[in-house]
């Protein structure tokens, strides 16, 4: 690990500004994905913005009935909390299928939706990797892809998203604050936080520089049955191959979200408007633009056979 320096910020237009005002700064909130990413030198800041000092570890009301999580909760209060298990089955259970209970003593809401790829290129410094190294080739196309994206990838990139509870937050249509280095802040919805790889994967969303995020924001619960499905290589403490987050309505309708399977958690409202007519449909349109690779075609019933399997268990 290179050294770096490092200061707790005491709020959070400061923790922006400071972003900007020193050179290759970051924040750090739990640590559990920058920490191992910075030991493996894939990031290398000069400065580390320590941000769990900042009041953001709160989950609260808001006016219109819904819930605003400050970035600092922690996944497992967030998973544990009586008015999201209520509300919110579906980001519940999404969080409690990621990492291990002690990770998720420690992961942190916003950390949680900015942790990076699990893709194993981008863990090998030996390998090229655009999204490590811009512009030096991407050693996964053409390598060992069982992992990897099948929609929305590009010809740069084919990483996907780990988060369990951003694809959560997607079918809930949630939204994130922020506050800028400049002061302002605003509202993101998360459809448009993560961004597809295209020719600059190294650019994962739509934060400025300093960006900070403050909360996430949930709207008015909207009941149904809510179900979250993820399929791995062990039983726990794995990332996705495949999942599914979804919330089924006793007329049939519902919104279904991917994960595992795109560079952000994928959900296209048009393919929801098939739920009656089953899982099948419904995939047919999330999958219409996919690119398997030879390994990981499989994703593609995997997604279905998972969706159908969810859909049941609403239903019954
Ligand atoms: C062995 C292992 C298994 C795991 N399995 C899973 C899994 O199955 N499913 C899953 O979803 N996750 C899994 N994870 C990932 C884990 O959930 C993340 O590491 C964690 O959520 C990151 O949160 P953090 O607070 O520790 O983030 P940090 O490591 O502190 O930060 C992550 C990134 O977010 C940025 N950041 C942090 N806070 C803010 C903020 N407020 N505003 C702007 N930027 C910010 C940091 O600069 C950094 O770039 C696993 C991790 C490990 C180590
Ligand atoms: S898929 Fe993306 S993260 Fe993986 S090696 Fe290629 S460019 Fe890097």
């Amino acid at each position: 690990m290179r050294s770096f320096s490092y200061e707790r910020a005491t709020s959070p237009g400061d923790a922006a500004a400071a972003a900007v005002g020193i050179a290759n700064a970051k924040f750090i909130a739990g640590g559990t994905n920058l920490l191992d990413l910075m030991k493996l030198e894939i990031e290398t800041p000069a400065h580390l913005i320590d941000v769990n000092d900042l009041a953001l570890d709160r989950i609260d009301e808001t006016a219109d009935g819904g819930l605003r999580i400050g970035a600092l909760v922690r996944n497992t209060d967030l998973a544990a909390d009586r008015r999201v298990r209520r509300g919110y089955g579906v980001l519940s259970r999404a969080l409690l299928a990621g990492a291990s209970g002690q990770l998720r003593n420690k992961a942190t809401t916003a950390g949680n939706l900015l942790q990076r790829t699990r893709c194993p290129y981008f863990y090998d410094t030996n390998l090229p990797c655009n999204k490590r190294t811009p512009g030096s080739g991407c050693a996964a196309i053409g390598g060992f892809s069982r992992q990897h994206a099948v929609v929305g990838a590009s010809d740069a990139c084919i990483a996907t998203h780990p988060s369990d509870m951003a694809v959560a937050m997607r079918a809930l249509d949630a939204v994130v604050e922020t506050v800028r280095p400049d002061g302002t802040t605003r509202n993101i919805p998360i459809a448009e936080l993560h961004r597809l790889p295209d020719d600059s994967p190294e650019i994962e969303t739509a934060l400025q520089p300093g960006e900070l995020i403050t909360s996430v924001t949930l709207p008015k619960p909207i009941g149904g049955t809510q179900a979250y499905r993820k399929v791995r290589d062990r039983a726990s403490y794995a990332f996705a191959l495949v999942s599914v987050a979804a919330i089924v309505q006793p007329d049939g309708s519902g919104r279904v979200a991917l994960g595992g399977v795109a560079h952000k958690p994928w959900r296209i409202e048009a393919a929801e408007a098939e739920l009656p007519d089953g899982a099948k449909a419904v995939t047919a349109r999330l999958f219409a633009d996919a690119k398997p690779t030879r390994d990981n075609a499989y994703k593609l019933p995997l997604a279905e056979r998972t969706l159908t399997a969810v859909l049941r268990e609403a239903r019954a």
